[in-house]
């Protein structure tokens, strides 16, 4: 094992959670909002083997989903607030979430396709 290398698949998941290469955790990942660096600058690991492909979105619509969908159930058992205020609230609150989440569950994903030794 190189002197850079992740001690452990969780210290691995957690760089690829902040997007940091899962090997070194010094270099991004990524060079625009999904787009995914050819290699990292610093222990030059290829990433174009980690394709993530649609996990990502499946991850952040089943998380956004159950925190959207209980929190509009809840208002709506406790305080019965008119069908539009649910919209103004719960509209918003579900594209801010999916645009947040999403890059950082690509990372998640593509550290553990790099932990689990996956062809991509
Ligand atoms: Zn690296």
């Amino acid at each position: 094992m190189a002197s850079h290398e992740a001690s452990s698949w969780t210290t691995a998941f957690f760089r690829g959670c902040r997007r940091k290469c899962p090997r070194c955790g010094k270099a991004s990942m990524f060079r625009g909002y999904l787009t995914i660096a050819d290699a990292c600058t610093h222990c030059e690991l290829p990433f174009e083997p980690l394709r993530a492909d649609d996990a990502p979105a499946y991850f952040t619509i089943f998380i956004v989903g159950h925190i959207v969908v209980s929190g509009l159930l809840m208002l709506e058992s406790f305080a019965h607030p008119p069908y539009w205020m649910q919209l103004a609230i719960w509209l918003p609150a579900t594209l801010i979430m999916s645009v947040t989440l999403l890059p950082y569950l690509k990372g998640a994903v593509m550290a553990v396709i790099y932990c689990s030794n996956a062809k991509g």
